[in-house]
């Protein structure tokens, strides 16, 4: 057996403590007989499963007890809905556009109320994070959504925007415990775990309790509504209780290397390590020339020549380095440092671009 370096954008790497773990109770779980996969969702087995992965979360992130943390489905999309059919009481929502998924999300919202676009980065191709520090937000408005880490781009907001009192609501998708935050400065975080925390078919959204209402959209089905999964502890149905288990693996495996504050040092090395080449590299150009709007998550680079770009994902691929092939949006590359992404990964993918820099010229 041999593992690549996964640099994908999601479905992406995870923990090999995590799989392995995984692998040695696929057959028999804690004794059980039977793999988590084939157990009731009501067993006093998985009732453990679940809630230590919510205690493990609340504890790394340090959430509240006002906040409830709900285990969902549907992915990012399904909450690009749910969000304005919960939330928009008075009909309004200031949408900051940075990027793909800002855009769905605002588009989406339209459809519910009325949906402003307060600051975009579209001018440029989303290759910055706007100013956000006086932006004309509504009166009304009931939130303000952001998308945090723009996955496609490799734009990130590291400052988060002053709303002006009103509700922060983000996607925190492909930045989900990459560092600590501060839960009370938003009034919803959410995001689909097959970024940086587990397999796809979880998305994990974090809400203020007093956003969660019966007052939601006229004919909001039950299941998109966050007070049916709230008022159950996400066991109104069945839940996807896999995805969750491994989730809570991850949530272990980042309590036992120490934390956020270490993984966010661990990530910020990677990023500085692959950061530092690009911007001295004769061959190489990170897209996002805007250092205070740069992703430590995805890291965007071209050579400039879309056949040399293919030359060098191929040659890639073929030394162990897979996943590098850009967005159709930005072209070029794309690696992704997701925390499962291990510094050594990092230093092999900056010694071959190095190597690969010294035999080929643009
Ligand atoms: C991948 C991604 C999405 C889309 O997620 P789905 O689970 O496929 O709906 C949305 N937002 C961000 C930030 C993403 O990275």
């Amino acid at each position: 057996m041999s593992r690549v370096y996964n640099f994908s954008a999601g479905p992406a790497a995870l923990p090999e403590e995590v799989l392995r773990e995984a692998a040695a109770e696929m057959l028999d779980y804690a004794g059980t007989g039977m793999s988590v996969m084939e157990m009731s969702h009501r067993s006093k087995t998985y009732d453990k499963i679940i809630k230590d992965a919510e205690q493990d979360l609340r504890d790394l992130m340090g959430i509240p007890d006002n906040y409830k943390v709900l285990f969902l489905q549907g992915g990012a999309h399904l909450q690009f809905a749910m969000v304005p059919m919960n939330f928009m009481k008075h009909g309004v929502a200031d949408y900051i556009v940075t990027g793909n998924w800002a855009k769905r999300a605002w588009k989406e919202a339209s459809k519910y109320g009325k949906a402003n676009c307060v600051a975009s980065s579209e001018d440029k191709n989303f290759n910055y994070i706007p100013d956000c520090s006086d932006l004309p937000i509504s009166e009304d408005a009931d939130y303000v959504y952001i998308c945090q880490n723009n996955t496609i781009y490799g734009t990130q907001f590291h400052i988060l925007p002053d709303t002006k009192g009103k509700t922060l609501v983000a996607d925190v998708s492909s930045c989900f415990l990459a560092e600590p935050i501060d839960v009370e400065k938003y009034g919803m975080i959410y995001g689909g775990v097959q970024k940086n925390i587990g397999p796809a078919g979880v998305v994990i959204a974090i809400i203020r309790e007093d956003l969660i209402t019966e007052e939601v959209w006229p004919g909001t089905p039950t299941m998109l509504q966050y007070k049916t999964h709230a008022d159950k502890d996400s066991l109104y149905n069945t839940p996807p209780a896999y995805g969750i288990y491994i989730c809570g693996k991850v949530f272990q495996w980042l309590k036992n290397i120490g934390g956020l504050e270490v993984m966010k040092e661990r990530n910020e090395k990677k990023a500085a390590l692959l950061y530092d080449f690009l911007d001295k590299s004769r061959l190489f150009t990170p897209t996002v020339t805007d250092k205070a709007s740069r992703s430590w998550m995805n890291v965007d680079f071209v050579t400039g020549e879309k056949a040399l770009d293919a030359e060098f994902v191929k040659a890639a691929e073929e030394a162990g380095l897979s996943g590098l092939k850009g967005h159709r949006s930005v072209g070029g590359m794309r690696a992704s440092l997701y925390n499962a992404v291990s510094i050594e990964a990092v230093e092999a993918l900056v010694k071959f671009m190095k190597d690969f820099e010294e035999t080929h010229q643009r």
